[in-house]
Formats: structure tokens, C-alpha cells, sequence
């Protein structure tokens, strides 16, 4: 049999939080571990979402690694660029090329029970890891909805994620697909250069002001002489939202006075009763994600907009289809219309421990404990797992989190010793589960009368954590080893043949 390459871990994905896995692996003294990439650049979401107006919606100082401050950040809510840009210096500062392999796209990770390791078939060749550190992130395969008529369309059609800077808008007639976080930002970075842009809505957001405006000098220069200043800015931040999510979470009423806030900054913009009718929400703010946006509302005020309250249905030669029938005729269509989340296409490649796929045990709803591990899948761990998402503040904080958790885990078993795995517990894997869905049941999320991304095909929140970061942090401090089975392999020269695996109770 062909003898791989064997690593402790593989990390997948070299966005946050794989970069994030990586350093914290080193800082944790692991240094026998690659960070597979299917691209050819570090950056994740960040490197793939190059779209006109790309940025964060989360104030800088917040969104990035707690031990990695950029004093220098530009502006207060950074660019596409900035960021992308801070990936790839934490990439060199914290000395992880040697660890990355690019165009190494994971094509099935298959749990080897007799060995206790995963083999990974990858784009450039097979390799064996005690374990599997999934990053690859929720937002990272696009979506595109099966419009019949698609395939004939003569003009121009990508998706937000995938965006074709050879392509020139100018003077062109566009079809932008979706009004969610990504077309938000696109739609006033791309109405004054076209010709015309029919802005298909299929639900209006509830759009706030972003007050956006550039970091001074002197500012960064404080942050850099006075490191504290830094971190007093980003606990500030980190605090408010500590505070809303408790809106969001436990008093979703609350939330109608943000409302009246939000029509009002619609107001400000948006003249025409007609259109302004068109543009309200009628679900409760905070179901959908809360788009911050000072120059979306401005943009569909404009004479070369014009905002179709449906959904795309069909396409006919060059003309789009709504579904309340009406049309226009189009040069190019541009999809903002999300990505798979609640049906990751790498769930579909990782094999268990009972020859089923991950796609398979979780075609029901995704479950793990604490978002990080799944029965059946022993030393496979993912970043952003299921409910780990947030909707009102830094998914960075999350991934942190996780951090602690992954490194605790390879402690763990460490300190173990041996060929071991750890494999949740169904019935710990069931109890998570059942607290995370008895606090949802409250939450804006669930209650505020939308359908939004966050809930699967069978109408669960799979996707959002029901709580503070803080309650997160401390949920995943420590591995709890009485959550999981110890798997341990015999000792090669000491075990009879037969004995191929002692499955035992951990801490036992
Ligand atoms: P999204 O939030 O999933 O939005 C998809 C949009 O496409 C929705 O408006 C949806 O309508 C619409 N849609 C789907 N099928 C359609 C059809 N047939 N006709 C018309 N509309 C259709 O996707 P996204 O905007 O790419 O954002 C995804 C996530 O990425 C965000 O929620 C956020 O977490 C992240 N993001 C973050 C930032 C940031 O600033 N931090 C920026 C961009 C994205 P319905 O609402 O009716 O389903």
C-alpha cells in the first residue's frame, strides 16, 4: 500500500479561521501540520469577494484577530482590500507559508478506523492527519438559483462571489439579483456607470446608516504608541454589541424602536411614497441580517434605477422574468443571491467512521457540540460550525473561540498519549443541540417573521449562536472529555491482531 505523507493536522481553508488554526496551532507548539487551500492566495471570503464596494459591515478595530491589532486600519469600516491585505501580512508576520499548499482542493477525507487517521485526497496528491481542522467557512460556495432560461441568456451572468473585472459595466443594462449585504453594496457602487439597473427584491432589508468615515493620523498614531488605546477602541465596540444582542436574543420587541429608526433613514433618501412602500420591511428587524449602508437608499433613488418588488423566475432570450410578470431586457445579470450554508458542499466529502458522509448524517439538520465536532467523525473539528454564526457582531470573537477549543482538543490528546481519537457523544451531541434550540425559540431570529438563511430547508436556525460571544467563550474554554469516546489503536508489537480498536468511555 502507497505510504502518504502524514501531518498531526490538516487545516482546510486559509481564510480567518484557518489562518487563525494555524497560528494558534504554532503558538501551541504543533508545528507538523499543513493549511490546504484550493486557491492560490490566502483569504478566503476576503480573497473571493472582489465585487465593486466590497467591505465589512463590522467596524475594523473589531473585525480581526485580538492577537494581531492593526493600529493602521484607514477607516473605520474597512475595504475588500484592507482586508485581504491584513490576511496576507498575518500570513508572513506569523510565518505560516511554509505550512500552506495551494491549488490543493480537498476532494474526500475519509476516516481510516483501524489507524485512527483521516486520509485526505486532495487536487495535488493524498496525505494522512491525526486530525482535520474544516475552515473552509459557510460562505465560501456560491449560490446561484435555477432560473430556467439561464442557460440561453446571450449577455453576461456571475455571481457576487465570483465577480469579473473583464467585464465593463459602462453603459450597460443590468439585472442585479437579490438585495442582501453583498447586492447592497453593489448596487451604488455599480448605478452611475450603467445604462439602467433593475433591482430584482424579492424581501426588502432593513437597511441602518454606516457611519463609515477615515481614521485620522493622529489616531493611529495613538494606537500604535499606546497599544491600549487600540484595545480600549475594539473592547468599546465589542461591548455595545455585547449589550444589543440581548435584543436580539431575549426581547425581540425591543427592537421596534430601531425600526422607526431605520424608515426614518429611508425617509431621508427615498421621496417617493411608492417606492418607499416598496423598500418597507414588514418582518421585525434583526430576523434578516441588518444592513449598514449610508449610499444604497440614495442610488435606488436615482432615474437609471428601477426596483422590482419580486423574485427573478425566468429568463427569456435577453429579457428577466419576475415573478409578478414583469420584465426588462438586459445586457448582464448579476447574482447576489448567497451562498450554500445550511448545505456545504465539503459535507459532502468528509466519510465517518460508519462509511457515511457528513452531507448525509446532517441531511436532516446540521448538528454538532459546540459547534465544533459531530458523532461519527472522530478528530474532525470545524471553524464556524453549526449555530456558531452571528448577527450583530465580529465573527472573528467566534472564531477565537473556537481556537481555544481546537487547541484544548490537541492537548487533550496529547496528554492522552498514543494513537488516540476523540468521537462526540450522540447523547452530548443531542444535549447541545437541545439547549441551543430552547434559547433559538425566543430569539428575533426565529420569532421575527422572515425566512432568511439562517434556517435550513426544514425551517431550524442551524447557522445562529442564541447568545453573547461571552457565553460562547466560556461554553468552549475546555474540551470536556466526558462529552466524547476515547478511541485508542492497539500498541503495534504488544496488540494481538483482533484487537483492531478498544472503544472506551473517556476520562474512564
Ligand atoms: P444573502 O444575504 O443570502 O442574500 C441573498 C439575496 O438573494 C436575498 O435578498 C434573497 O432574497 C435573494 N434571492 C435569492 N433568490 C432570488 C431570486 N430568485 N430572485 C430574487 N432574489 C433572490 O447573500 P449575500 O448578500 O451574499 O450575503 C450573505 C452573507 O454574507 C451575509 O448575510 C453576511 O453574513 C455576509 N456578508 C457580509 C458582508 C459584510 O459587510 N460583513 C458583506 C457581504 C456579505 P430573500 O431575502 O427573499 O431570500
Amino acid at each position: 500500500m502507497t505510504e502518504h505523507e502524514h501531518v498531526r493536522v490538516a487545516v482546510i481553508g486559509s481564510g480567518f479561521g484557518g489562518l487563525g488554526a494555524a497560528v494558534r496551532l504554532r503558538r501551541e507548539g504543533v508545528t507538523d501540520f499543513v493549511v490546504l487551500e484550493r486557491a492560490d492566495s490566502v483569504g478566503g471570503t476576503w480573497r473571493d469577494n472582489s465585487y465593486p464596494g466590497c467591505a465589512c459591515d463590522v467596524p475594523s478595530h473589531l473585525y480581526s484577530f485580538s492577537f494581531a491589532p492593526n493600529p493602521d486600519w484607514p477607516r473605520t469600516f474597512s475595504g475588500q482590500e484592507h482586508i485581504r491585505a491584513y490576511l496576507e501580512h498575518i500570513t508572513d508576520v506569523f510565518r505560516l507559508r511554509s505550512h500552506l499548499r495551494f491549488d490543493s482542493e480537498v476532494k474526500m477525507m475519509t476516516w481510516d478506523g483501524q489507524k485512527l487517521l483521516w486520509v485526505i485526497e486532495t487536487s495535488s496528491g493524498t496525505l494522512t492527519a491525526d486530525i482535520v481542522v474544516s475552515a473552509t467557512g459557510p460562505l465560501s460556495d456560491p449560490k446561484i438559483p435555477d432560473i430556467p432560461g439561464i442557460d440561453a441568456f446571450p449577455g453576461k451572468v456571475f455571481h457576487s462571489a465570483r465577480w469579473d473585472h473583464d467585464y465593463g459595466l459602462r453603459g450597460k443594462r443590468v439585472a442585479m439579483i437579490g438585495t442582501g449585504a453583498s447586492a447592497i453594496q453593489i448596487v451604488p457602487a455599480v448605478q452611475p456607470e450603467v445604462a439602467g439597473l433593475t433591482l430584482f427584491q424579492r424581501t426588502p432589508p432593513w437597511v441602518l446608516p454606516r457611519v463609515d468615515r477615515a481614521i485620522s493620523g493622529t489616531e493611529r498614531r495613538l494606537h500604535r504608541m499606546l497599544p491600549f488605546t487600540a484595545q480600549l477602541r475594539r473592547g468599546l465596540l465589542w461591548g455595545i454589541r455585547e449589550l444589543q444582542v440581548q435584543a436580539f436574543t431575549k426581547h425581540p420587541n425591543e427592537l421596534g424602536l430601531v425600526e422607526q429608526l431605520a424608515k426614518r433613514n429611508m425617509a431621508r433618501s427615498i421621496k417617493d411614497p411608492g417606492l418607499r412602500a416598496k423598500l418597507t420591511p414588514t418582518y421585525r428587524i434583526g430576523c434578516k441580517r441588518i444592513l449598514l449602508s449610508g449610499d444604497y437608499y440614495p442610488a435606488l433613488a436615482q432615474p437609471n434605477v428601477d426596483v422590482v418588488a419580486s423574485g427573478l423566475s425566468e429568463i427569456r432570450g435577453s429579457t428577466v422574468v419576475a415573478d409578478d410578470g414583469s420584465e426588462a431586457e438586459v445586457d448582464a445579470i448579476i447574482f447576489g443571491t448567497g451562498f450554500h450554508v445550511t448545505d456545504m458542499p465539503i459535507a459532502e466529502r468528509v466519510v465517518g467512521a460508519e462509511g457515511r458522509t457528513l452531507a448525509e448524517v446532517w441531511s436532516s439538520g446540521m448538528k454538532s457540540l459546540r459547534g465544533a465536532t459531530a458523532a461519527g467523525f472522530p478528530n474532525w473539528m470545524t471553524i464556524i460550525g453549526p449555530n456558531t454564526g452571528l448577527g450583530n457582531s465580529s465573527m472573528i470573537l467566534m472564531i477565537e473561540s473556537q481556537l481555544n477549543y481546537m487547541a484544548d482538543y490537541v492537548r487533550q490528546l496529547d496528554v492522552l498519549g498514543g494513537r488516540v481519537a476523540l468521537d462526540a457523544r450522540p447523547g452530548a451531541v443531542d444535549a447541545w443541540n437541545h439547549r441551543v434550540q430552547e434559547r433559538m425559540k425566543r430569539t428575533v431570529w426565529n420569532t421575527g417573521g422572515c425566512t432568511s438563511w439562517y434556517l435550513d430547508a426544514n425551517g431550524v436556525n442551524t447557522t445562529i449562536w442564541p447568545g453573547t460571544t461571552t457565553e460562547f467563550r466560556s461554553a468552549t474554554r475546555r474540551v470536556d472529555l466526558g462529552e466524547y469516546d476515547l478511541l485508542r489503536a492497539p500498541v503495534p508489537d504488544a496488540a494481538p491482531v483482533r484487537r483492531t480498536k478498544k472503544r472506551v468511555e473517556a476520562g474512564a
